[in-house]
C-alpha cells in the first residue's frame, strides 16, 4: 500500500488546510456497562478493600495474561517497583542498573530503598536497555537490573537474564508500558524475578491510579503481600490476615481498593485481543511511515510473540538529515497543526538534578561515566531530538485515519524547507 498524496501542499502551520479537518479523538480511559455494574456492586457490597472479590479476580487475570503464578495489586506503579526492590533485598550500598530513557519513577524507586541508580544507555532501535552496556556497567556492588519495556519495545530478556545469572543479579521488569506483552511466548514481567505494572490513567490498562506486581516465586509473593499490607500475611480470605507482622520488617500500607479491582477486570480480560488488534494497525502504519526517508518506527521486541507487542506509545524516530535539517521540535508541532495527536518522549532521566548535584550521594557512578567518555548518547538523542509519538489508544483509529497520519508525515516531509519560516 502506498500513501495518499496530501490534500494540498501548504503546511497547516503556514495557513494551509490541515490533513485532518478535525483532530482524531479516541475515548480514554475505556468504559463499559459491565464495569459500571461491577463498580456499583463493589460499592454496595461494603467490601471496599483488603482482598475483595474484584481485586482477587483482577489479580488472577493479571497473572494469567502474563503467565505468572502470583499477582498483587498496589496503589501505583512506583511503589510496586519499590516493593520489588525491597523484597529482593536491595538496599543501601547497592547499585541498580536502570535505563537512561524511561519515566523517572524507575530510578526514583531505587532511591526509596537507599540504593544508587546507575544509568545505562538504550539500543537505538528498541529504545530499551543495551545488554552490551549493561555488562560493562556491572560492578561488585551491582545488585539488580530494572529493564523497562519502553513504549512499544521490549528489552532483550534473553541476554539480560543470561547476564543476571552470570553475575547473581536480581531482575525486576518495569512493565508500566508492557501490559499484555509477550516475549517468546512468555508474558512480560514473568521472566525476571518480579514484574511491575502501572495502571495510572494514561497507561494501556488503567484504574485511574494503581499498580500490580507479578512473580512465579511463592516466597516472594508472600513477602510482597506483607510489604504492601503493613506486615500482615495473606490468608486469601477477604478482610482476614493469616499472621501479623514479623518483628523488624519495614512495611507499608500500599493496598489498592476494591474499586480499582472492579475497574481493571474487564480491561484485563480484553487485553490479549486488544493487543493483537493494535499490532495489526501498528503494522499497517509502520509499513506506510517507513516509506518516508528519514523515518523509522521503534523496533518491536526481538522475540515479541506475533501479535503480542505491547504499546504505550507508537514511537516514530526522525533522522533530521533526511528532513533538510529540520528538527524534531519543528516537525512535531507542524504535525500537530495537521491534526496528528503527537507528543514528544520522556526526557533523559540521568540528567535529573537529584543525581547530578556534585554533592549528591546518588550521583552517577563515576567509573562508568569515565568508561563511556560520554553518558548515554542514544537516550540523549532520542529524548531530545528524534522521537515523535502518540498514545496507544490512537492505534484503535480506523485504517483510513491511520493512513492520514502517514499522509501528514509526507506533507511535512515535503515541506521541510518551509519549517524554518513558521513562527510557533
Ligand atoms: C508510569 C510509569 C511508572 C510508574 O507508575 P505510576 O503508576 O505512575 O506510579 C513506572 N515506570 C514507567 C516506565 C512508567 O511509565
Amino acid at each position: 500500500m502506498t500513501i495518499n498524496s496530501p490534500n494540498n501542499d501548504k503546511l497547516a502551520a503556514l495557513g494551509g488546510t490541515p490533513v485532518f479537518s478535525t483532530r482524531p479523538s479516541m475515548p480514554w480511559p475505556p468504559t463499559d456497562e459491565e464495569t459500571r455494574r461491577a463498580v456499583a456492586e463493589a460499592y454496595s457490597s461494603g467490601i471496599w478493600s483488603w482482598t475483595g472479590p474484584w481485586e482477587k479476580k483482577s489479580c488472577a487475570k493479571l497473572a494469567e495474561v502474563h503467565s505468572a503464578r502470583h499477582a498483587l495489586l498496589m496503589v501505583n506503579g512506583t511503589v510496586t517497583l519499590e516493593a520489588a526492590l525491597h523484597v529482593l533485598g536491595v538496599g543501601p550500598g547497592d547499585e541498580v542498573i536502570v535505563p537512561a530513557l524511561t519515566w523517572i519513577a524507575t530510578a526514583m524507586a531505587v532511591v526509596y530503598v537507599g540504593a544508587k541508580p546507575v544509568f545505562v544507555d538504550v539500543e537505538p532501535d528498541t529504545l530499551c536497555l543495551d545488554p552490551e552496556l549493561v555488562a560493562e556497567a556491572i560492578t561488585p556492588r551491582t545488585k539488580a537490573i530494572i529493564p523497562v519495556h519502553l513504549y512499544g519495545g521490549m528489552a532483550n530478556m534473553d541476554r539480560l537474564m543470561a547476564l543476571a545469572h552470570k553475575h547473581g543479579l536480581k531482575v525486576i521488569e518495569d512493565c508500566a508500558h508492557a501490559q499484555g506483552g509477550e516475549w517468546d511466548g512468555r508474558g512480560l514481567g514473568s521472566i525476571g524475578d518480579v514484574g511491575s505494572f502501572s495502571f495510572q490513567q494514561s497507561k494501556t490498562v488503567s484504574a485511574g491510579e494503581g499498580g500490580g506486581v507479578i512473580t512465579n516465586d511463592d516466597e516472594l509473593a508472600e513477602r510482597l503481600f506483607r510489604f504492601k499490607h503493613i506486615g500482615y500475611s495473606s490468608s486469601g480470605v477477604q478482610g482476614k490476615a493469616a499472621s501479623g507482622p514479623p518483628e523488624g520488617l519495614v512495611c507499608h500500607n500500599y493496598r489498592a481498593t476494591e474499586f480499582q479491582g472492579a475497574v481493571l477486570y474487564n480491561q484485563l480480560c480484553r487485553l490479549p485481543t486488544l493487543t493483537e488488534a493494535r499490532n495489526r494497525n501498528a503494522d499497517f502504519l509502520t509499513n506506510l511511515l517507513e516509506q518516508i526517508p528519514g523515518v523509522r518506527v521503534q523496533a518491536r521486541g526481538l522475540k515479541a510473540t506475533p501479535g503480542r507487542q505491547s504499546y504505550y506509545n507508537f514511537m516514530v524516530l526522525i533522522d533530521s538529515e533526511f528532513w533538510m535539517g529540520a528538527t524534531r521540535d519543528q516537525i512535531l508541532p507542524a504535525l500537530a497543526r495537521e491534526g496528528v495527536p503527537v507528543n514528544p518522549t520522556y526526557g533523559t532521566v540521568h540528567r535529573h538534578v537529584l543525581w547530578n548535584l556534585p554533592a549528591s550521594e546518588y550521583r552517577i557512578h563515576g567509573e562508568y561515566r569515565d568508561k563511556l567518555g560520554q553518558s548515554c548518547k542514544i537516550s540523549e538523542e532520542i529524548g531530545t531530538a528524534r522521537a515523535i509519538g502518540f498514545l496507544h489508544f490512537y492505534l484503535d483509529l480506523p485504517l483510513p485515519d491511520l493512513a492520514r497520519i502517514a499522509e501528514a508525515f509526507v506533507k511535512v516531509h515535503r515541506n521541510a524547507p518551509d519549517l524554518g519560516k513558521v513562527r510557533w
